[in-house]
């Protein structure tokens, strides 16, 4: 290898060019000077500069030494797409010895990008704002060494406040500053937030945007007897055709809320009323809206929280049942090509939409919960985040494509941006690798547990084909939020022992339910003026001893065979574990009397996620079989923020010191006493917090399904050693702007 100048001098004389870039304003000459230094400096066959669209939110070549000059301005990447793309969305610089062995490369024809193999892309940002990238290719493989990654770094530092300036001057201007999108082509976008990752093209329906029942009908002068049988029957094909070809995926959640429909509308009191009505003489509307009523008031009006829920219900039914007398567009009531957009909603109308294959969620409203994303992620509905806006900014039936990997909304997107959107939309789908079950393990190897987090049914599935040791964290409230009631033993013990079957072996741990909080019920009889200081978790299931035992009955008679781990959630002393303990023994005592099939004695486990739990964490390792750390819910109760709560959400900061000093005590604890730990929370999948948690002696991860082979990638790239180095002097920061500062310092 050539023997190159001091990488410093480098750095310097790009800073003499930002400085005299301020006396002209041709951005294309100044960079082009910028990548023929580089290129120079470094003997890099290649140096590139893309800069990032505002309004496409796509990394355009902007000047190149070595690529095909006519790539530039041609050549567009998304945010996350190629090895570039994920440089720049992920804020970090990736090096590669061999880039095409990358699993993110991406191959650009007519660039001849193909004869480099060495590869170092790095962001240009400013502070967190995203302004483009730096990449440097070489022929030789393994030509670029950390200290290039560095320079690299320093120098996109210097041309970023040039840059923005730029920016800035070229829009005041009103010059474009992309590649060769043509100005009339661009789609209108707006910034959202991502709930569930995807992509998604439709076009816009409101839910609930307004009350059929309560609209006047058009339609009175037709035989109102033929038109409400007609609409009766549609209605009846409908619902059969929704549960007859509801995806193996989410059977187990939507059966529980369709069968109710069909059970409804065959029933001779219901639709046999609204007939005789028509007979008297009333319209066909006007008959579904009085009968349909008198029934809402009468379940509203019931003591019984379980027939007040069904209210929603039959509400929903008469909706379906004016849609279908009015006919036209909605009639199958089937959701493809449509983005839904609503204020707030339950997770049966979650489950409710993609049982009718809707493409996306728009939600706008602010009290959607945290769970509610978390069902859309194992419903692979692609989901964003609206808050601030009035969702009848979007209005019926305009054509939106919606980016739910950057938090975009294309408003009436040109084609091209749709050509785009279906590719990548087809890549995601076939790019699902089968993993044989097994540990990760770091460069060094040291062997790191990998489980699935599962919601739903479905979820299993994904965690065996992504290779999952078992399920480190089952969240058993779904089928309750779904139901907004409480299944039975024998309902629960059906959706379990489905869940348990599935999986080729390692642990199943189940965790009971945790209710409360940002989970809540949508009955005025749950409700709680502080929520997430109330009647959750373990408070819940210790305050209805005759639900816990249900819940506990059906997951150890659904484990009987298996490696059954039960977890108790939010627990807050070591007096709540032993009342529960002294449940599941009882429970497992009467199951033996029954002489019923059951697991006699699951490991029982704690999670921490409460800081009473952090400081009693000794306790907790000694008398628990195994812990869990909840990291979604102790970040939020160590630093009292309320994630969801715009006002504070990015005060939300797993790295503040107190979590990862609190991280470090749990774990440490475990280890002394020889007890289990795993991390459920979602920072087990952020590519720093491996290292962080490894290097603090973490060996067990549990995730999202579709996040494990990103996780797994990361853990080969990092050695205990470094991972234990890096730990120690993020602890030994005093302050979140010292832990922020040594990330960016380390280059990571
Ligand atoms: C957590 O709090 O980190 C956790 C895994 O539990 P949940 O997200 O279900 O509250
Ligand atoms: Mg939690």
């Amino acid at each position: 290898m050539a023997v190159r100048r001091d990488n410093i001098e480098l750095v310097w004389s790009i800073s003499e060019l930002s400085s005299l870039f301020g006396k002209r304003t041709n951005i294309d000459g100044f960079l082009q000077d910028v990548v023929d230094r580089i290129a120079e400096h470094m003997e890099s066959d290649v140096c590139s500069v893309y800069l990032l669209d505002e309004s496409t939110q796509r990394l355009v070549l902007r000047a190149s030494r070595g690529l095909d000059p006519d790539a530039v301005g041609r050549v567009h990447l998304g945010l996350g797409e190629g090895i570039t793309g994920t440089a720049v969305k992920e804020l970090r610089p990736i090096r590669e010895a061999h880039a095409s062995r990358n699993p993110r490369y991406k191959f650009i024809p007519n660039t001849r990008e193909e004869e480099y193999q060495s590869f170092l892309a790095v962001p240009i940002r400013h502070g967190l704002n995203r302004i483009g990238a730096l990449v440097v290719q070489h022929r030789r493989p393994d030509q670029f060494t950390r200290h290039d990654t560095r320079a690299l770094q320093t120098i996109a530092g210097q041309l970023a406040a040039t840059l923005e300036n730029v920016e800035m001057l070229m829009e005041l201007h009103g010059h474009s500053s992309g590649g060769e999108i043509p100005a009339a082509d661009r789609s209108e976008s707006i910034r959202c937030q991502v709930a569930s990752e995807g992509i998604a093209v439709g076009r816009i329906v409101h839910l609930r945007a307004r009350d059929l029942l309560d609209e006047q009908s058009s339609s009175d002068h037709e035989d109102q007897e033929t038109a409400f049988r007609a609409a009766l029957e549609r209605t009846d094909a409908q619902l059969e055709a929704i549960h007859r070809d509801l995806d193996e995926r989410i059977s187990d959640l939507a059966n529980l809320i369709f069968s109710s429909h069909l059970l409804m509308l065959r029933d001779e009191e219901f639709s046999g009323e609204m007939l005789r009505l028509i007979q008297a003489g009333a319209t066909a509307h006007g008959s579904i809206r009085q009968v349909v009523g008198r029934y809402a008031d009468l379940l509203a009006a019931s003591s019984n929280p379980r027939t007040r829920e069904k209210t929603h219900d039959i509400r929903d039914l008469g909706q379906r049942l004016v849609r279908n007398l009015r006919g036209g567009e909605e009639e199958h009531g089937d959701l493809r090509e449509r983005i839904v957009i609503a204020h707030e909603m339950y997770p049966s109308d979650l489950v409710r939409l993609a049982a009718q294959h809707a493409e996306g969620l728009i939600l706008t409203g602010a009290g959607n919960t945290a769970h509610l994303t978390i069902l859309a992620r194992s419903l692979e509905i692609p989901s964003v985040l609206l808050r601030a806006r009035r969702e009848d900014e979007l209005p019926e039936g305009e054509l939106v494509a919606v980016d739910a990997y950057e938090g975009i909304i294309h408003r009436n997107p040109h084609q091209t941006l749709l050509d785009q959107f279906r590719t990548t939309q087809e890549a995601r789908r076939t790019d699902r690798p089968k993993h044989a079950p097994s540990a990760a393990p770091t460069a060094d190897g040291v062997a790191i547990e990998l489980l699935a987090n599962v919601n739903i049914l479905h979820d299993v599935d994904l965690a065996v084909r992504a290779g999952a040791m078992g399920i480190g964290l089952y969240r058993s409230e779904f089928p309750f939020l779904v139901r907004n009631d409480f299944p039975s033993e024998a309902e629960q013990y059906r959706i379990y022992r489905r869940i348990v079957e599935r999986v080729e072996g390692g642990p199943v741990v189940l965790r009971t339910l945790d209710i409360g909080g940002d989970k809540l019920f949508g009955d005025p009889e749950y409700q709680e003026s502080n929520p997430f200081l109330g009647l959750r978790g373990i408070r819940f299931s210790l305050a209805h001893p005759e639900l816990f035992d249900d819940q506990l009955r059906a997951m150890l008679r659904a484990g009987a065979d298996r490696d059954l781990r039960v977890l108790f959630p939010m627990v807050a002393s070591l007096d709540e574990f032993f009342h529960a303990r002294e449940r599941i023994r009882a429970v497992s005592a009467d199951l033996a009397d029954e002489g019923l099939e059951h697991h006699p004695n699951p490991k029982l486990g704690v999670m921490i996620e409460l800081p009473s739990a952090v400081e009693c964490c000794e306790e907790f390792a000694s008398e628990a079989d195994f812990l869990s750390i909840g990291s979604n819910d102790l970040v939020m109760y160590l630093l009292a923020v309320d994630r969801s709560n715009e006002q504070v959400e990015r005060l939300y900061n797993p790295y503040h010191p107190a979590v990862l000093r609190a991280l470090s005590r749990v774990i440490e604890a475990a280890r002394r006493h020889g007890t289990g730990v795993s991390m459920c929370g979602e920072i087990g999948s952020s590519p720093l917090m491996i290292r962080f948690l490894i290097g603090c002696g973490l060996r067990s991860i549990s995730a999202d399904p579709a996040r494990l082979s990103r996780i797994r990638e990361e853990i080969c790239t990092v050695t205990e050693a470094e991972s234990r180095a890096f730990s120690a002097r993020l602890l030994r920061q005093p302050s979140v702007g010292a832990v922020q500062h040594l990330i960016a310092e380390s280059g990571l």
